[in-house]
């Protein structure tokens, strides 16, 4: 069977839960949800990342051992994933015994590679980022005089500790080879180009230990340093594969990521994996970020949807439509409530809701609410069903390659041409003048485009297709265990099938 490894990155525990790790991580579960459906064997990891610097400080802070912080902000992420529908595989945290097993031998195998070396780091470093820049990029930063963090303009102190280093200079050329090479490792297009100007700029060797704290995986055989946060989080995805085990699901399809950690995945991450020997995951892709109201998001501002809130208004069938429709996949995007609520009432109240409504009530109101066989189709019946084929081959194309948008686009085409259909075809008409065959062959277009339609909608939005489904198949239906092949194909709805009372459900939003 044909296996599908989707990540998200590990969340750090420093951080609440807010609406970028909700963004990824529906994002990851709408591919594992498509890819299941396609019949693949899907491994969808999701976890937190627990060690570091921050993490100690904090705890130290609120006088509590960094465990029990840890412990504390996990169960916040575990609870919440449930309510969005998240269908994880597996949930690592970097504390467990599987993933400090895999870091150790990950740093074995980069040392037994002559990747490892030990010397002096001199630099700055800001504590709140927990970043360390070189005096160059502070000067190409203008930040030099001030001796401030680039990126959140605080200041930078001076630090020299004894470090050791992985020889990423040495993989370079490799990397950029593999970057030309596969064309699909990096998407989007955009990011690619900035990871290959990035690397033809030269790669320094990255400093992975640190012994200015302690909460972390201790060096082996040199247990003053901690391994730091790149190969410890990194390593992540190795561990749920079963590292240094078997591992049937690496190399992984798709490390879904945020554009801040494109060069964790896109650089570090391949070069430590060519170090070690083992294969590099086929695509890496990062998306944009979302503003609130026009407003960047940040803890200062005090702005950041936290995911928990935003449930208390909407449902997460609504949110999971919102965030994958409104903003091409790998762009920047705003996150407005009007917008929501516009987008919600055109695409899902007008549209999706208005062709299951009516079509199902107009099959109750003209046949008891049961199917006859079509009779021979028109041209306008075939253009239908050559649409509803049309969307399944196009939105697997589209997720493909994340493209989420274009993928919702297409169903919302074919659900237009739904209603168009209602129009042109008038069914009241046909009742009236006794145009039984000719209403029957209708309704049945009607109502099995409605089912394919919430078979392609099922990943996005799983509850609300649940719903469709239990009043189109007059039955529970387990959208988990759906099957394209199975269930994809046009004309299963048999003859004498009896469809439930219809029931709003995408109601208008006031
Ligand atoms: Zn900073």
């Amino acid at each position: 069977m044909e296996r599908y490894y989707v990540t998200t990155p590990i969340y750090y525990v420093n951080d609440e839960p807010h609406l970028g790790h909700l963004y990824t991580t529906v994002a990851a579960d709408v591919l594992a949800r498509h890819a299941r459906m396609s019949g693949k064997e899907v491994f969808f990891l999701t976890g937190v990342d627990e060690h570091g610097q921050k993490v100690e400080q904090a705890a130290a802070a609120r006088g509590i051992a960094p465990i029990e912080l840890a412990d504390a902000v996990v169960e916040r992420y575990r609870s919440l994933w449930p309510r969005f529908s998240i269908s994880n595989d597996d949930f690592i945290r970097t504390t467990e015994g599987r993933h400090k097993r895999a870091v150790t031998e990950m740093w074995k195998r980069l040392d037994a590679a002559g990747a490892i070396y030990k010397g002096f780091y001199e630099d700055w470093y800001c504590v709140p980022c927990e970043t360390y820049w070189t005096g160059t990029q502070l000067k190409e930063a203008g930040a030099w005089e001030g001796k401030t963090c680039p990126d959140c303009g605080r200041a930078v102190e001076q630090v020299r500790e004894e470090s050791y280093f992985f020889r990423l200079s040495d993989y370079q050329d490799r990397l950029l080879d593999h970057i030309r090479a596969h064309p699909e490792f990096i998407g989007p297009e955009s990011r690619r180009n900035e990871v290959l100007r990035f690397v033809e700029g030269g790669l320094r060797d990255l400093s992975i230990s640190r012994t200015t704290f302690s909460w972390g995986i201790p060096v082996p055989g040199d247990p003053e340093h901690v391994i730091y946060v790149w190969i410890d989080a990194l390593t992540n995805y190795l561990t749920a594969a079963g590292f240094p085990g078997e591992m049937p699901h690496w190399p992984a399809n798709l490390h879904l990521i945020g554009k801040d950690i494109l060069r964790f995945h896109a650089v570090y991450w391949p070069c430590m994996l060519m170090a070690a020997g083992l294969p590099l995951p086929e695509r890496v892709f990062a998306h944009g970020w979302w503003t609130v109201e026009g407003e960047k998001m940040s803890k200062s501002r005090g702005n950041a949807l936290k995911p928990d809130e935003l449930l208390e208004q909407y449902e997460a069938d609504v949110l999971r439509y919102f965030l994958l429709r409104e903003v091409p996949f790998g762009q920047d995007g705003d996150f407005s409530f009007a917008a929501l609520k516009a987008r919600y009432n055109t695409e899902l109240a007008n549209d999706v809701g208005n062709l299951l409504n009516r079509s199902l009530s107009m099959l109750h109101k003209y046949r008891d609410g049961v199917l006859a066989a079509p009779a021979d189709e028109e041209e306008g019946d075939r253009a239908l069903v050559a649409d509803v084929e049309g969307m399944q081959r196009d939105v697997e194309a589209a997720l493909a390659r994340q493209a989420f948008h274009e993928a919702l686009e297409r169903i919302n085409a074919v659900v237009r041409h739904g209603n168009r259909y209602v129009e042109e075809n008038a069914p009241w008409t046909l009742a009236r003048e006794g145009r039984d065959a000719r209403l029957d062959t209708v309704l049945y277009h009607l109502v099995e485009t409605l089912r394919l339609v919430a078979l392609q909608l099922a990943p996005f939005m799983p509850v609300k297709c649940a719903a469709m489904l239990a009043q189109i198949m007059n039955a529970e239906v387990d959208v988990a265990a759906l099957s394209l092949r199975e269930h994809g194909g046009w004309g299963l709805l048999a003859a004498g099938h009896a469809c439930a009372r219809p029931a709003p459900v995408f109601p208008r939003m006031e």
